[in-house]
């Protein structure tokens, strides 16, 4: 009997229609003889409309709160589809992240999962039950209610199967699989049989929704098999795994993108030993996360120019930080700029190929798209263009590296 834990994403619980068809997917996994435990997001469109509730009240809101009504999403959807499964005739109960004991640390709305008890998840699943319980949410060790940062369902649903040792973790959604790009940006995009944890790892950092960064962490840390499927039709989805000889031998494995970025500059700041330091430091205290950052000095030799880029939601605090600083170092100019994107290639393939960077550049060369930044890795390439050519850059390289064709090996 396989232990399986599975996670239905906002659009697959959308309507109540679509927790009924939830619900009975559910019961033909537990009919084939499966233990099943459920991890629910929020209706699509809740969590959303919760957190702009919220501002209309208050232009910041206390953390804490903010993360007492948003659990409330997830709170309706597993009440709701418990009480699908049962008016179907399947034993099922529901649980909050605080009642099945989901311990994080005190972070609200980016909380960590520290723990789980899985005590009484075990003993429903050995009494024949399903067990839906709440993505999303968690209890601090002061009992406080707490949220795991956006998309963070996933995250409950791997750490759950980490707990309880599952055969495997499914995330259902509204794709059927990880595909080489976001197939709302290109519709030749082409599914992956598999993808490496690594690999994953780097696309969700650099943009790629289809799961949380710390729920593909999680399973390659507890090795959890972690597979990502349609809610709507049938199919193997996409096998999360490690690196093995079975693999396509793709030099490139997708491409990533993020509309969330900003780029901050501070020009003309005499150049001295602990500049970064100056400029980063108050950006830092205020909690603002930097990602990309390049320094050139300026052709006096005496000066240099500073960029770096942020999340958009930070620009104006960042933007304001800086403006401060330069004016204490004497810089002679400050500026922004809130509309730019970052599309990044990633694959295992690049360590031991050269060259990628350069045909990346080639193909945007030849579509005119200017690159305004650039960083790499050992399995991933950047850049940062401006946001008017996020569709036609992912596209040009996505034909490019030839990404809607399978490689061989
Ligand atoms: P859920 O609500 O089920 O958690 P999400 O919206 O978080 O669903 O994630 C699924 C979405 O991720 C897809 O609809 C798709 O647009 C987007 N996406 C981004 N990059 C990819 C990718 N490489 N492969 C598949 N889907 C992707
Ligand atoms: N409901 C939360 C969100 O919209 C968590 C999730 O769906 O995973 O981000
Ligand atoms: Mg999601």
């Amino acid at each position: 009997m396989a232990l399986i834990v599975q996670k239905y994403g906002g659009t697959s619980v959308g309507t109540p229609e679509r927790i009924q068809a939830v619900a009975e997917k559910i019961i033909q996994y537990r009919d084939q003889g499966n233990r099943v435990v459920v991890v629910v997001s929020a209706m699509s469109g809740e969590t959303d409309r919760l957190l702009s509730l919220a501002t209309t009240l208050c232009e910041r809101p206390m953390p804490r709160e903010l993360d007492v009504l948003l659990a409330t999403g997830e709170q309706t959807t597993i009440a709701l589809l418990s009480m699908a499964l049962q008016e179907r005739g399947c034993a099922a109960r529901s649980y909050t992240g605080a009642q099945v004991h989901i311990l994080t640390d005190g972070a609200h709305n980016k909380a960590r999962i520290l723990d789980i008890d899985a005590h009484r998840v075990s003993s429903d699943l050995a009494a024949g039950r399903v067990v839906v319980v709440a993505g999303f949410q968690g209890v601090d060790e002061n009992g406080n209610i707490t949220t795991l940062g956006r998309g963070g369902s996933d995250t409950t649903a791997v750490a759950l199967a980490a707990a309880l040792k599952a055969d495997e973790c499914q995330i259902f959604t509204d794709v059927d699989g990880v595909y080489t790009t976001d197939p709302r940006v290109e519709p030749d995009a082409r599914r992956l049989e598999r993808i490496t944890f690594e690999e994953m790892l780097e696309m969700a950092s650099l943009g790629s929704k289809v799961l949380q960064i710390r729920a593909v962490e999680f399973a390659g840390k507890y090795n959890v098999p972690l597979r990502v499927l349609s809610s709507f039709e049938q199919g193997e989805g996409t096998l999360i795994t490690y690196e093995d000889e079975g693999m396509e031998k793709a030099l490139i494995s997708g491409i990533a993108f993020n509309r969330d970025e900003a780029k901050l500059t501070v020009l003309g700041v005499p150049d001295q030993p602990g500049v970064a330091h100056r400029i980063l430091g108050p950006i830092a205290n205020a909690n603002i996360e930097v990602d990309m950052i390049i320094q050139n000095i300026a052709p006096d030799g005496k000066t240099t120019d500073f960029t770096f880029t942020v999340h958009r939601n930070d620009y104006q605090r960042g933007m304001e930080i800086l403006q401060q600083t330069a004016e204490q170092m004497g810089a002679s100019q400050v500026s922004g700029d809130a509309r730019i994107v970052k599309i990044s290639l990633v694959g295992v393939g690049m360590r031991s190929h050269a060259g990628i960077a350069s045909t990346m550049f080639e193909t945007l060369a030849k579509e005119s798209i200017n690159i305004r930044m650039i960083s790499t890795s050992e399995i991933k390439v950047s850049v940062v263009v401006d946001e008017k050519y996020l569709e036609l850059g992912v596209r040009a390289l996505h034909q490019a590296f030839q990404l809607d064709q399978a490689a061989t090996a």
